[in-house]
């Protein structure tokens, strides 16, 4: 993510609104998925703990031994995020949008695999109501409580057993508002569609997920919404959309691993830009009319981007590159995989820069937990100056020195970029600390270990997750030299680092 105002973030206030959004609608299952007759119950948050299926079948020596997956992925900065027991390998979401009645309807159905012997399991979904659960296409029990959808199978799914469960909802998507420092995202309704940004949990306000980027899956998108408008999801179109009884389907496929707070289906009308990069790769550019003017250049600027990455971080790791500028003012931009998402503004060079840097930091490699985002925006950050040394404005060594002369008691000594706070995870010192630190590492090892580290971080990694330990070992590994006081200076210190 990229602010178009960096450096005002807020400190300290609570992030009251995650997990436990008001608006949340508990809604009773319909008879036919209840086997006992009896309707679901608003069930407090322990419920996912609660009894074993409700299946008369399910009654064998073997289900004594299944347990609930936890309600949470073991993040413990949020604590509610994701889930446990099993892993996702693929969504498929079937969904319709009508932006007169912000109304969101449709399926999703979701490929995993156990990693527990289940006796149910939750899934994120925040607000709609659910008509039906399945799975492996059998009737299934189902209880909402916040943002929890715990889904109890009429049989317990063996560990490292796969299955499919499918989710019927609708209702009107309520974005995440005003939780401290990170503004407005999830499904955000506008004037002609929906601007969709998910990070860092968002996914949950439009289809129901395992909502943590440790858990990554590819994605297969089926976009309904009135003819004359355009939906914009991950990845490539599948085949030409269709338009039948005045509403347009859109095919869209991400066939490479993804977190959920990089799915979208931001949609409206747009005027867009197809064809490739100088490098031959495929490229979409997509503005909302209002910024027409910007079209053409988001589309060069991107694709010019997106080839120096290459050669600088190794092949770009999906199929196709782009961005998208809709009208709602979001004042942030975010790394949507394959499609950048630009908030109401026109974007310039360095935001183009940092968005797509983030394709291989962040997008490709992923955090595993969400204290180490400064291994996707410290590198998306000093992307931007490298991008900028490229094009023959200021180096990185000046930008670098420019933000090094901060006063030893400015807000970013006093927060170690190296522990992003759940309360304030976007503050500054993540993005340029953690850029500084990049800069700082190059300096000690020199620019032929340093830019190997890049290339071989982002292939050793590649479509997996990653965390701070793992960079600081190949960084030792790769330089031959103890890189402990360093690291420690820059990441783990609350005060202006002296040397490096
Ligand atoms: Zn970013």
């Amino acid at each position: 993510m990229a602010s178009k105002r960096l450096a005002t973030t807020a400190t300290a206030a609570l992030l009251s609104t995650l997990g436990t959004i008001g608006t949340v609608a508990c809604a009773a299952s319909s008879g036919e998925s209840v086997p006992a007759g009896s309707p679901a119950v608003n069930s407090t948050a322990n419920s996912t703990l609660s009894g074993p299926s409700a299946s008369p079948l399910s009654s064998s020596a073997a289900d004594n031994r299944a347990r609930p997956g936890a309600p949470g992925i073991g993040d413990p900065d949020f604590p509610t995020d994701g889930n446990g027991g099993y892993d996702v390998d693929h969504y498929l979401l079937k969904l319709g949008y009508t932006p007169s009645s912000k109304h969101l309807a449709g399926t999703a159905r979701i490929e995993a695999r156990a990693t527990q012997h289940l006796a149910s399991f939750n899934l994120d979904l925040s607000g709609f109501t659910v008509s039906r659960v399945t799975v492996d296409g059998r009737p299934a029990r189902f209880d909402r409580a916040g943002s929890e959808l715990t889904v109890t199978p009429a049989e317990s799914i063996p560990d490292d057993a796969t299955f499919a469960v499918e989710v019927a909802y609708a209702g009107e998507p309520k974005p995440v508002r005003n939780s401290s420092n990170l503004g407005t995202y999830g499904f955000i309704p506008t004037r002609d569609g929906a601007f969709v940004t998910g990070q860092p949990n968002g996914a949950k306000t439009w289809f129901p997920s395992n909502d943590h980027p440790a858990d990554k899956a590819r994605y297969d998108f089926e976009l309904t919404v009135p003819a004359g408008l355009t939906a914009l999801a991950n990845g490539e179109l599948v085949g030409e959309p269709r338009t039948v009884g005045g509403r347009t389907t859109f095919r869209w496929r991400e066939s490479h691993p993804m977190a959920s707070y990089l799915a979208t289906m931001t949609l409206g009308r747009f005027e867009v830009l197809q064809g490739k990069t100088p490098g031959g790769l495929k490229n979409l550019a997509a503005v909302d009319p209002i910024f027409h003017g910007s079209l053409r250049r988001l589309y060069d600027v991107s694709g010019k981007v997106t080839d120096y990455w290459s050669t600088l971080f190794g092949p770009y790791p999906f199929s196709s590159t782009g961005g998208v500028v809709d009208d709602f003012p979001a004042g942030y931009a975010l790394e949507n995989q394959t499609k950048p998402m630009y908030g109401g503004f026109a974007p310039d060079d360095d935001i183009i820069a940092h968005e797509l840097a983030h394709q291989w930091f962040g997008d490709s490699l992923s955090i595993k937990r969400w204290k180490d985002l400064w291994l996707n925006e410290g590198f998306a950050t000093y992307a931007e100056w490298l991008w900028s040394e490229h094009e023959g404005r200021s180096t990185t060594e000046q930008l670098f020195r420019r933000n090094y002369a901060a006063a030893a008691d400015a807000p970013i000594w006093s927060y170690a970029p190296g522990r992003a706070r759940p309360e304030d995870l976007f503050n500054n010192s993540v993005y340029t600390r953690g850029g500084m630190t990049l800069h700082a590492l190059r300096q000690r090892i020199g620019d032929p270990a340093f830019f190997r580290l890049l290339k071989q971080w982002v292939a050793t990694h590649k479509y997996g997750s990653v965390t701070t330990p793992e960079f600081i070992a190949m960084a030792e590994k790769i330089s031959g030299k103890n890189l402990e006081a360093l690291f420690d200076a820059w990441l783990f210190t609350a005060e202006k680092p002296s040397t490096w």
